[in-house]
């Protein structure tokens, strides 16, 4: 937390629960420090060693899948651990885990499964691409146009996949917590009044029992393609005042009243040049089988071992989707802005103030990071700096 801290933010924690946070902030660094070193060593000792060599034997999609399920089991039980020990271990310590160990279990593997057919799904259709565009394209002989259809023939079918892994992991996260429609009709008609405005209709208002995890308080607005859900963490109707929660859902009715800003039009500039460096690939692209070539002579393979590849795509796209996510960090700050200014508006701004101090106070939040820190990895704004927004 960086110090001084702001007068609006001072009275957040008291010396205790401020040692408190230290502790928990310390702790958790170490775990997530810990589980970096231990993937990268993984991944580096898996290339070292003879095992991408001996996978190469077998034939591509039999050594796919055999690279996906080696690396998914140790990525697995990496996170079992350290997801385990963060629970029960230092969650546990300061007061905020609510989770049984039975619960953690079967949670961790509908999320183990889920990931793996998503995972299995999408490198074999890739896989399967790459083996067969220099076929298709009778060695990239083709015309500008059939080139162009063939991208859209394949953007189209990915992003139809995308829409189904979407729709999957909100099917999986309804196993995963239970949602019941809101029954206080009082709230119900004041949630209404909010949402009066709203260019699309939310009719589905839902809580979900987060009390059965963790004392964490969250909302949020779900927009899929032809279905609109708020959800409200439970620990809100449980703990906190009328007015704390309708603050709450004046913020999410902001989030439904944006306004298409320049920021959110960067995002489809950022798509077209991702459609021009793929059409520009298409064009060069004996430099990809160069270079898979280059692989393949160096790790003396037989057959084309894919996985490998994906781990050096994913090392080199690496620096541009940080960039990429340094910018959807910040239109996500903005839109929470915008969603606060709502709050205002509506004339809950102190109610939801209240709110993340006590909310700060009980998660142990970080209330005043690192500019710098911020400015990279927050998609929301920090507790100062909200608090502050709301004040003006
Ligand atoms: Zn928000």
């Amino acid at each position: 937390m960086k110090k001084p801290l702001n007068d609006v933010v001072k009275d957040i924690y008291d010396e205790g629960r401020y040692k408190q946070f230290m502790d928990y902030e310390k702790q958790c660094r170490t775990l997530s420090l810990l589980q970096l070193i231990l993937e990268a060593l993984f991944t580096c000792s898996m290339v070292c060693s003879p095992f991408f060599e001996w996978v190469s034997q077998f034939s591509v999609y039999q050594s796919l899948l055999i690279s996906i399920v080696v690396f998914m089991i140790w990525d697995a039980a990496l996170s079992f651990i350290m997801q385990y020990y963060k629970t029960f271990v230092i969650e546990e310590r300061f007061g905020m885990n609510k989770m049984t160990k039975r619960k953690f279990n079967h949670e961790f593997l509908i999320d183990l499964v889920f990931s793996f057919i998503m995972s299995v799904t999408f490198y074999f259709l890739f896989t399967y691409i790459l083996e067969n565009i220099t076929y298709w394209t009778h060695a990239f002989q083709l015309s500008f146009y059939k080139l162009m259809g063939m991208i859209l023939g394949i953007g189209i079918l990915i992003l139809c996949l995308v829409f189904i892994f979407v729709y999957l992991s909100f099917y999986v996260m309804t196993k995963q917590y239970t949602f019941t429609s809101l029954e206080n009709t009082e709230l119900l008609d004041d949630i209404h009044k909010l949402l009066t405005g709203c260019k699309k209709k939310v009719k589905s208002i839902k809580v979900y029992d987060e009390s059965k995890r963790s004392n964490s308080k969250n909302a949020f607005v779900l927009k899929l393609p032809f279905f609109r859900m708020i959800g409200i963490a439970d620990n809100f109707l449980n703990e906190n005042s009328y007015n704390e929660l309708l603050g709450v859902l004046a913020h999410e009715a902001g989030h439904l009243k944006h306004k298409r800003k320049w920021y959110n039009h960067v995002m489809y500039f950022i798509i077209l040049v991702l459609i021009l460096f793929i059409v520009f690939i298409f064009y060069h692209f004996q430099w990809i089988q160069m270079s898979m070539e280059y692989i393949n002579q160096s790790f003396g393979f037989v057959n084309n071992v894919y996985y490998l590849y994906f781990i050096v795509i994913d090392m080199l796209i690496e620096p541009i989707l940080f960039l990429v996510s340094v910018f959807h960090n910040y239109v996500s700050r903005q839109e929470e802005y915008e969603a606060d200014r709502n709050v205002v508006q509506e004339g809950y701004g102190k109610d939801l103030i209240a709110l993340f101090k006590k909310l700060s106070r009980d998660e142990l939040v970080d209330v005043n990071p690192h500019p710098f820190i911020e400015f990279i990895e927050y998609d929301h704004p920090s507790i100062t700096h909200r608090i502050l927004a709301l004040l003006n």
